[in-house]
Parts: C-alpha cells; sequence; structure tokens
C-alpha cells in the first residue's frame, strides 16, 4: 500500500534538513535559517504543502509521527507556512496539548492565573477554528478563576454536545485538519490571489514547542525590527507585554512597554538590558546572513530568550528603495539585487503624493486609473472655471464627460482630473500623465449635468460644484471629501538606485514632452531626450488659438503663409527652449498631426465670438466648420495628410525648429533637430514631404549661412506603415512606432470610445487586457517586429523605437529589447519606472544567461 505520507512530508526543522520555500513554505525555510544562525529557536516539525493538501482531502494527519518530535506532555503551536509569507494564510493557534491534567500541573509550575488563562485561550481558539462556535461564548477575562474556566468547559460542552477533547492527539489532530481547510476556502483563494499568489499555491504548517511568555520570573512576548517600516531608516521599533503570548504585544499598546530607552514610559532596554542587546545582535545577525530586514517575533521565559518566528518587514514603498540601497552600500547585497529587489510600480508611489494606507476612502465611484497620484479640490465642470479657480488659489478637479484641446489651459489649472468617458490613451489620460496630473477616465457610473453644474454617484448621492472630492489615480477610485495623504518623496536612495539600475540598463529611454515644463521634468528624471513633443498642444495657448483659427479659415495659399508668419517666432521660441532645456540630448518633434476641425469651437457662443474676431458673417463661419467636419475625424484629415494638402504648416514649422536649433547653437548647444511626420501610410507621403522640408532647410541655410543638420523619420502608426516599413525607411533616419493609433488601427478601436465596453469585454475573456494599456504582443506586436524586421533589412543602420503609450511598460520594454530597438519613450513621470524595469530585464536576461551557460 502506498504510503499516505511521503518521508519529506513531517520534517523536524534542524540545520541539515531538506527543507525549502516551495516544499515547506516561507515560515518553515526561514526558521531553518535562524537555526543554521544559531539563534534559540524552540523545536519545530514542518508538514509540507504535499501533507496539508492531503489532510485537506481527508486524510488524517500522522499526529504520533509529529508528535514523537517532542516530549510526553507537549504544548505546541501550529501555525500557517505559505510560499510567500505575504500570501497569508490560516492564524496561529497556540497552546494545542493542553488538558485538564497539564492545566493542574501548570497551575503549580507557572500559578493558577497564568495557568488558566492559557487554557481559556485555547478552548476559545478550539471552539471557533474547530467546533465552529461562536467565540464570544468563550471569552477570556484579565482575571481569570478556577470558575471561568468550568464555565468555559461546560459551555463546551453543551454547544458541542461533547466534552472538551483531552488528548493532544485529537487536539493537534483537528487542529492541522481545520486549518488545511481553511486554506482552500474561497475567501482565502480570493484573498491570496489578490495578493499575487498562483492558483495551486500550497500551505505548509509549522507545529511548534510552545515558548511559554506567561508564568514566574521575568515572562512576556514581543516584536522587534529594526528599520522604520514607513521610511527604512534605521531604527529599532516594536514592543514587549510582560505576560503575554505571540503577537499580543502589539494589540495592546497600553500594557505593552517600548523596547528602546523611551521619555514616554518603561522600555525593555531599562528593563531586560542584557536581553535588549541580544536581540540586537541577532538583529544584525540576521540582516546580514539572511540578507533581509527582518522583524522577530521572541518570547521571554523565566528571563531566557526565544526566537519564535521572523517575517520580512512589512514596508511601504519609499521604505522598500531605502532599506535595498542600505543593504547594498553595507555590502550585505550586491547593487544589482538591489535593483531587481525594487518593484518598478512603488517608484510610482514615490513620485507622487497618495491616499495614505490607513486613510478612510468614501468611494463614490470608480473608472479607469488613468495616471497615478491622488489629489483632492473643489468640483468644477469647465476648463474657465479651473482657471479661475487656480487664480483664487483653490484646488480644483475638473470633471468633464471627456477632455479635448480646448481643455488644456484647464488642466493645468485644476489639481486632478476626472472623466466619464474615455479610456487609457484618451485625451484626459495622455495629458494627465505628460502633466503628473492624477487623474481617473472612463468613470461611466458617474451622470454629469453641465447644465445644473452636479454629479450624481451610483448610489444616489449629489455632488455639486464647489463640493469637495478625492481623485486617485493610482486606484482608479473617486472619493468623497479629502482623506489624509502621503505626499511623494525623491530622496537620494531613489536617485541612487537607479543610478545603479542605469548602469546596466542597455536600452535607452526617451519622454514624450509637449511643454518646458515636460521637459523639465524629463531631465530631473534624467529621460536620455524627448522622443515625441506632440506640437499640436502649443497651438492651444492663448493667442495662438486665434492666429490658428485664421489660419483655418484663410481662403488661399499665400493668406495662410501670412498668418502662419505670425506663429513662426511663437514655434521658434518653444524649441529653443526645448533645445536650450534639454542640454544637447536629442528632441524629436512631430509635426502637426490632428484635424484641424479640433482648433474650432463647437458652441453657440464660441462660434458668434469667432465670426466676431474673424469680422465674417455667422453664416459663413457656420458653414466653413460644418465644412470642415468629418464622420471619422481620426481616420481623416490629419497627420501627414495636411502635411501633403496644407503644406504650410508644415514648412512653418520646419523653418521653426532650424531656426530655433541655430540660435541653440549660437548659444554654445549641439542640437540635431529630429522632426517626425505622423500617420503615414505611403513612401510618397514621406517623399513628398521631406522635399519640402529640404527645400526649407536650403532656404534657411542660404539665408543665415549656418549649417544645418538635422534628422528626418517617420511614425509609424498605421498598419500600412508597419507593412511597408522597408521602403518607408529608405527615406527615414529614424521610425517611432505609434502604438497608440497602431493600435486603434489594427484593431479598429477608438481609442477615445473603448472605455464604454472595455471592462465587460476584458471580463468576458474576449481581450486578455485593455490593449491600449497593455501592448497586444500578438497583434500589434506582429505589426511591430515586422515592421522593424523589415526596415532593418532595408536599412540596417536605421533608429528604431517605441512612443506610444505603452512605452514605458515592463512588457513593451521586453518586446522592444528582444527586437533590438534603440529606446523607449513614455511620459516624464515613468521614466524612473521605465528605467528600472529595463535594468531588471537585462539583468534577468544575463542571470537566465549564465544558468543555461
Ligand atoms: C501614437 O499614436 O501612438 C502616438 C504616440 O501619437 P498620439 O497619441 O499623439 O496619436
Ligand atoms: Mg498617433
Amino acid at each position: 500500500m502506498q504510503k499516505e505520507f511521503a518521508q519529506s512530508d513531517i520534517t523536524p526543522i534542524t540545520p541539515d534538513a531538506r527543507m525549502s520555500a516551495e516544499v515547506h513554505g516561507g515560515r518553515a525555510k526561514c526558521l531553518q535559517r535562524l537555526i543554521r544562525l544559531e539563534m534559540p529557536v524552540p523545536q519545530t516539525v514542518a508538514l509540507s504543502f504535499h501533507a496539508v493538501r492531503r489532510i485537506a482531502a481527508g486524510t488524517p494527519p500522522d499526529v504520533t509521527e509529529i508528535l514523537r518530535h517532542f516530549g510526553p506532555t507537549p504544548l505546541l503551536s501550529v501555525r500557517p507556512s505559505s510560499q510567500d509569507p505575504d500570501w497569508g494564510g490560516p492564524g496561529a493557534i497556540l497552546n494545542v496539548g493542553i488538558c485538564d491534567t497539564l492545566h493542574a500541573t501548570l497551575c503549580d509550575e507557572i500559578g493558577e492565573r497564568a495557568a488558566t488563562s492559557l487554557y481559556l485561550r485555547f478552548i476559545q481558539a478550539y471552539a471557533t477554528h474547530v467546533a465552529r462556535l461562536d467565540d464570544d461564548l468563550f471569552e477570556v477575562p484579565e482575571d481569570p478563576t478556577h470558575e471561568t474556566l468550568a464555565v468555559a468547559l461546560r459551555t463546551y460542552e453543551e454547544e458541542a454536545e461533547e466534552p472538551f477533547p483531552q488528548e493532544v492527539e485529537r487536539q493537534l489532530g483537528d487542529i492541522l485538519g481545520s486549518m488545511a481547510r481553511a486554506w482552500e476556502g474561497t475567501s482565502a483563494r480570493l484573498l491570496r490571489k489578490a495578493k499575487g499568489a498562483p492558483e495551486g499555491a500550497g500551505l505548509g504548517l509549522v507545529v511548534q514547542q510552545l515558548a511559554l511568555g506567561v508564568g514566574q520570573g521575568a515572562c512576556g512576548s514581543g516584536v522587534i525590527q529594526f528599520v522604520n517600516p514607513a521610511t527604512g531608516e534605521r531604527q529599532v521599533t516594536g514592543r514587549y507585554l510582560s505576560q503575554s503570548q505571540g503577537r499580543e504585544a502589539l494589540e495592546d499598546p497600553a500594557g505593552a512597554v517600548y523596547l528602546t530607552r523611551d521619555p514616554r514610559g518603561p522600555s525593555l532596554q531599562d528593563e531586560y538590558p542584557q536581553v535588549f542587546a541580544e536581540l540586537l545582535e541577532m538583529g544584525e545577525r540576521a540582516r546580514t546572513r539572511l540578507r533581509e530586514e527582518m522583524q522577530i517575533e521572541f518570547t521571554l521565559d523565566g528571563g531566557r530568550l526565544s526566537v519564535l518566528d521572523a517575517v520580512r518587514v512589512h514596508r511601504a514603498s519609499r521604505a522598500k528603495v531605502r532599506i535595498a540601497v542600505e543593504l547594498a552600500q553595507d555590502g550585505i547585497i550586491s547593487r544589482e539585487d538591489a535593483v531587481m529587489r525594487v518593484d518598478p510600480a512603488a517608484l510610482s508611489e514615490l513620485l507622487h503624493r497618495q491616499v495614505a494606507l490607513d486613510a478612510e476612502r468614501d468611494r463614490i465611484a470608480n473608472g479607469i486609473a488613468a495616471s497615478p497620484g491622488a489629489a483632492s479640490g473643489r468640483i468644477v465642470f469647465t476648463a474657465n472655471d479651473a482657471q479661475a479657480s487656480a487664480a483664487r488659489g483653490e484646488d480644483c478637479v475638473l470633471v468633464r464627460r471627456e477632455t479635448s484641446p480646448e481643455d488644456i489651459r484647464g488642466m493645468h489649472a485644476a489639481a486632478a482630473v476626472l472623466t466619464v468617458r474615455g479610456g487609457v490613451t484618451s485625451h484626459a489620460a495622455v495629458i494627465g500623465r505628460g502633466l503628473g496630473l492624477p487623474c481617473v477616465v472612463g468613470a461611466s457610473d458617474l451622470l454629469i449635468d453641465r447644465k445644473a453644474k452636479r454629479l450624481t454617484a451610483p448610489d444616489g448621492r449629489v455632488f455639486r460644484e464647489g463640493d469637495v472630492i478625492t481623485v486617485d489615480g493610482t486606484t482608479g477610485d473617486v472619493l468623497a471629501g479629502q482623506p489624509a495623504m502621503l505626499e511623494a518623496s525623491l530622496d537620494g536612495a531613489f536617485r541612487t538606485l537607479l543610478q545603479w539600475a542605469d548602469a546596466v540598463r542597455d536600452i535607452g529611454v526617451r519622454a514624450n514632452a509637449d511643454t518646458p515644463a515636460d521637459a523639465q521634468t524629463a531631465r530631473n528624471f534624467e529621460a536620455e531626450g524627448i522622443g515625441l513633443c506632440r506640437t499640436e498642444h502649443m497651438f492651444f495657448e492663448g493667442e495662438r488659438l486665434s492666429v490658428m483659427r485664421e489660419m483655418i479659415f484663410a481662403d488661399k495659399g499665400e493668406d495662410r503663409a501670412a498668418v502662419l508668419e505670425r506663429l513662426l517666432p511663437m514655434q521658434r521660441a518653444d524649441f529653443a527652449d526645448l533645445f536650450s532645456i534639454m542640454g544637447g540630448y536629442p528632441v524629436c518633434i512631430r509635426l502637426f498631426d490632428p484635424p484641424l476641425h479640433e482648433f474650432l469651437p463647437s458652441d453657440k457662443a464660441g462660434i458668434r465670438e469667432l465670426a466676431n474676431v474673424l469680422d465674417r458673417p455667422l453664416s459663413e463661419v457656420t458653414a466653413r466648420i460644418e465644412a470642415l467636419e468629418e464622420y471619422n475625424p481620426m481616420l481623416g484629415m490629419r497627420g501627414v495628410r495636411l502635411g501633403v494638402t496644407v503644406p504650410e504648416i508644415y514648412e512653418m514649422q520646419a523653418r521653426a525648429i532650424f531656426e530655433a536649433a541655430i540660435l541653440s547653437k549660437m548659444s554654445g548647444a549641439r542640437v540635431v533637430p529630429e522632426i517626425m511626420i505622423p500617420l503615414v501610410s505611403a513612401m510618397r507621403e514621406v517623399e513628398l514631404v521631406k522635399n519640402r522640408i529640404d527645400a526649407v532647410a536650403v532656404n534657411v541655410h542660404n539665408e543665415t549661412g549656418a549649417d544645418l543638420e538635422y534628422r528626418l523619420g517617420v511614425m509609424v502608426e498605421t498598419p500600412r506603415a508597419a507593412l511597408r516599413a522597408g521602403d518607408i525607411a529608405q527615406h527615414s533616419a529614424f521610425l517611432s512606432f505609434g502604438t497608440n493609433d497602431l493600435t486603434q488601427m489594427t484593431y479598429g478601436l477608438s481609442r477615445d470610445d473603448a472605455g464604454r465596453f472595455m471592462s465587460a469585454y476584458v471580463q468576458q475573456k474576449v481581450y486578455a487586457e485593455d490593449p491600449f494599456h497593455t501592448l497586444d504582443l500578438d497583434g500589434v506586436g506582429e505589426l511591430l517586429s515586422m515592421g522593424a524586421e523589415r526596415a532593418r533589412a532595408s536599412e540596417p543602420g536605421i533608429v528604431l523605437s517605441i512612443c506610444g503609450e505603452h512605452g514605458g511598460s515592463r512588457s513593451a520594454i521586453e518586446f522592444s529589447r528582444q527586437h533590438g530597438l534603440d529606446y523607449v519613450s513614455c511620459s516624464p513621470f515613468r521614466v524612473p519606472i521605465a528605467r528600472l524595469s529595463a535594468a531588471q530585464l537585462a539583468l534577468a536576461e544575463r542571470e537566465s544567461n549564465r544558468s543555461l551557460a
């Protein structure tokens, strides 16, 4: 007959036992490490995942084999040991083995009050976890008596219809069974899944000789750690509670004492200096040998110290960075290890204000988390009101159905943006990320009544203009009121970690930056240039919008060119600013992209105002606006199509770029501007635009005598451009994949409307993820790799990159490295995250090559 339990299923933890986190769980493995470090860990036996699975399935545990490792009247604790301690597990159960006879012996040894308290605690734990009785029937009073115990035993017998079990075999078997089954329960599964555990994650259990913590002399328990879990600073924190067990010292702060000397009250350091010194020494030993900051659970028993357990200190994001950096600086781990230890998503929390972890969240609605960070402010419904609010010095949240380029100034003025429509690449999301502005889009459960200036939540609550709400762009939550916040922090450890990341990174990281402020952020985060400057945003600024509108209304080419003359100096100044901020790093300027219609007013009042400015009849202006309307503007007259049919715009922009480059060169900067043509689908488009831009360059050279060096490239964002990348490459110094439009056109999916049904699509697994959020490696990825391959085959030296919103994501960086792309470009605030992800990918590849060799 096959043995129910294999030999490795029940293993006493010794320095040499075969033990691993994958078989016995992280706690068991950690206890073995502590034993190897000669820490005073009581006798412990580990049950493997396999054993616990069998127990959950109904096979009784081999308690005789377990108990063989303990004395004749054992008193035990049982704790969970999942592979990753963060995945949790059932709570620890202490005092297993106590019964009437052991209670009587303990009364003599440690006193009746202490012995009775232990017995009562176990009755309560057993009654609730095994017999499934209400725990309030078995409350343990401060001063338990013989009578309290008698009542508890009687209550148990009445409720469970059997006497309280007296045999340790039965008690232990039942406890192991209940813990094993609890791990298989639905809520435990969901909970650990949310923490990243895989579907089949196993549970191990550890059975440990109990170190009492109650009794005569110096008895108690405590928890000590050697760093501040919020900041990562080296600092001893924790509590000790006399006459207590487990983690009670943390649960009863009133009775607990400090560990280090403290003016607020007594401390372990004063009361038991020898024990305190021993703990400090153990902390140092754990840090250097386990290469981690550990929290140690200890017990004092008649003055003797036992270490029951140690776990990695649970830490906030900023502490993660500091701890990793300091461990490396102290020579305990390598710099590469430090780089690998910090989850790039944790950096995002450091870069933005966040809702404090322990703050109360009164959630009104949830949408798509489009730009991380959180901010509170008074609700405003128009961009003008946002500007007025900023002028009064009041923080506001701009709430719109969706934003358009006309809202840009309002967005600059707002503390956060909330839209009811849109997805991760919609206007609000892209601009929000660029500005580092918290943004939630697609909160489709909210009803906006713009006229009445009212916002109605799905639970019926109504919020009016001026009411304070909070937008949490990290989680997608919209909250009522103003919860406590945690400030952003870019400390020395953050910069050091990123420098170490850069030392191993093997792909460039640039930023998408449209304004001098964006460019400055990009430089602060050490982006290696601008990969995409969307110039159209520059035309919405104050006076320029009117000039732009005049240009659109110009009847003839010469009239148009004359109006553009007025925009030229403004554009030249914009570009000169960018060049000077980027200090010699490359700046890639994309020529004008959006449909002209976006620059025209859409409401009556705006149209009337425009008619006034242009001094033309209202009917003519209205007719002109109607004539410019398109059924599918995103597939219509935009990008290079404007460049071909209204060439004056691109000519003006090219001249502005060249003149700005000459100006910057005169002040000593080395500038080689990169000019990028958007929405190309055919080689001839590139030829036409290139000829015109080259002609502008010749003119500027003839006028100024200055040597002009520039690079002309193409944005590959239509499927046809990817397919024809081979011939397009012949006229291009570089190609940059615009994955936003490429995703939109590959799927035939509007990036501004997909939010409406995306969650249904993802829920029903039509798409694994929102493709605007996570690069679709199968479909869009195939076009990218085909495009890259064809471009390289025709022009081996061509520079390739990704500049869509996916650019900063780990999967896009991984893809870009695999396909030999030169750089990725992403929103400035994602630059640090991309630098760290790229470094981790390079290190992981190095590691896997090493293990293959
Ligand atoms: C893109 O399409 O991927 C892109 C970067 O350009 P935009 O988002 O401005 O269309
Ligand atoms: Mg695009």
